[in-house]
């Protein structure tokens, strides 16, 4: 099998140490393979936001999430300067949480400013829990249930209408709930706009044949029924086209019809005044992956909107942008500890580690492909190829194929990098494994975010009949 690793490098770890720690401020943490703060300590050991990441498991136990808070807090500053730096109108970011939904990540995000996408009630609930300001949380998803719908409207949150289905759902709840709660429901309305993106095709969805939001053949439809709902409030108009996106063409593309849209929706009389061009840039999994940086992406979104109203006429909407994966991503490495190996002559080497495609179920799913270190061996030449193999009952329970490393024993702490993303919100308990803990990391500091699960954990929601005892 062909190694995607450079050929003959016989690096260490250190390698995918961030280059320019000094001016951390000007880093972009999506086009860095670890954490800003990641460094080889005095022990020759992978430190990260202060804390030698061995250490860390000894403490905290392993598989362990750890996650750096100011590589996430740099992530989102950059957002949210970029867009007051690019744009002269009103602007907002939110942090689009099914990247990673926890309280501690959303009271994060909270804090630097930046409003929270949601996309279940089980999303909602977390983010209004953590402290975040229901005028600052947007509703998503292309089936929300009648009871998500009536938990966001009386939180005074906003929705995202994605169909007619739901629409018509809407208009049937505040009537129902009209005597209650008089006030308008702010609205904003999902459109796909037919822009193909190079993604994976579960990860797309901009283009036609998606199964989110609105046809923009329906829009003047849209529009009009919209217009004559006394109660929907429709504030703005939305659009996501995919995810792990590195060419900034298709953004431009979605910002500039996305005005067009906007001035069509004034035509109907409705006073659509936000634009929502959802999330989707990309991060640096392996070595070759180049995306623009957060300033770049979120400037060339700022240019087109502003070319694109002055050339309409239109006074500037207030631009929303919902980034995920570029959010937190980086700011996350999953440490596992290496177990047993295997090795088939002439053919690989499997090197299993306690964890595996229950806690990161990309790989599995979307053949994604990763970078590991050994934390306890960073300075040692990466003199092995082998496959990272997870717990699981499942042949394709591969975390890493051909990962080159030093030689592993038993006991080592091998870490998998830029596992911030899409990696706890999509972990489960297949195999009946307990999900790890997580941690977060700064200034030589970790504290628990999230619990490990235990056995108790795995059977709490268990009923055994009487009849069954
Ligand atoms: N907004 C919506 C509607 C999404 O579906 C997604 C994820 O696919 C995002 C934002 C976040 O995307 P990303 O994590 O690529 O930034």
């Amino acid at each position: 099998m062909v190694s995607t690793h450079p050929a003959g490098v016989q690096d260490a770890g250190t390698q995918y140490l961030p280059q320019r720690r000094n001016t951390n401020t000007n880093i972009s943490p999506n086009q860095e393979l670890l954490p800003l703060t990641a460094k080889a300590n005095s022990q020759g050991n992978l430190e990260i936001g202060g804390c030698d990441v061995t250490t860390l498991v000894e403490q905290f136990g392993s598989p362990l999430y750890i996650l750096d808070e100011e590589t996430l807090r740099t992530a989102c500053r950059q957002y949210r300067d970029g867009f007051q730096k690019y744009y002269p109108g009103e602007s907002q970011v939110l942090y689009a949480s099914k990247a990673w939904n926890c309280l501690a990540v959303c009271a994060i995000a909270g804090s630097e400013g930046l409003g929270i996408d949601v996309v279940s009630g089980g999303e909602l609930y977390t983010a209004l829990a953590a402290g975040v300001s229901p005028a600052k949380i947007y509703l998503h998803g292309n089936n929300k249930s009648r009871e998500e719908l009536i938990l966001a409207i009386e939180s005074g949150v906003t929705i995202v209408a994605d169909n007619w289905y739901e629409l018509h759902t809407l208009v049937d709840i505040v009537e129902t709930l009209h005597a209650t709660s008089p006030s308008k429901i702010r609205v904003m309305l999902r459109l796909t706009p037919g822009i193909e993106c190079h993604t994976h095709e579960y990860i797309r969805t901009g283009h036609l044949d998606s199964k989110f939001g609105f046809d923009p053949n329906d829009l003047a439809e849209v529009f009009e029924f919209v217009s004559q709902q006394p109660n929907l409030n429709c504030v703005g108009l939305h659009a996501h086209i995919g995810s792990q996106i590195f060419e900034r063409q298709p953004h431009r593309d979605l910002a500039a019809v996305m005005v067009q849209w906007l001035r069509d929706a004034n035509k109907y009389g409705l006073n659509v005044t936000e634009l929502n061009v959802g999330g989707g840039l990309g991060i640096k999994y392996v070595e070759s992956d180049d995306p623009p940086s957060i300033d770049e992406w979120v400037k060339a979104i700022c240019e087109v909107v502003q070319s694109a109203c002055a050339a309409e006429n239109l006074p500037l909407p207030k631009l929303l942008s919902e980034p995920g994966r570029s959010l937190i991503a980086t700011s996350c490495v999953t440490a596992y500890t290496v177990g047993s190996s295997k090795t088939i002559p002439e053919i690989r080497t499997y090197v299993s580690i306690d964890g595996g495609m229950s806690d990161n179920p990309r790989p599995i799913t979307y053949q994604s492909v990763y970078r590991a270190v050994i934390a306890n061996k960073l300075s040692a030449s990466h003199t092995e190829t082998v496959t990272i193999a997870g717990k699981h009952c499942e042949s394709g329970d591969i975390l890493i194929k051909n990962a080159q490393l030093p030689k592993t024993e038993p006991g080592d702490i091998l870490v998998v990098m830029a596992t911030g993303a899409y990696n706890y919100s999509m972990a489960s308990n297949y195999n009946r494994l307990p999900r790890p803990a997580a941690v977060v990391v700064a200034n030589g500091e970790a504290n628990l975010i999230l619990q490990r699960e235990t056995y108790q954990d795995l059977i709490r929601q268990d009923c055994l009949p009487e009849r069954l005892k």
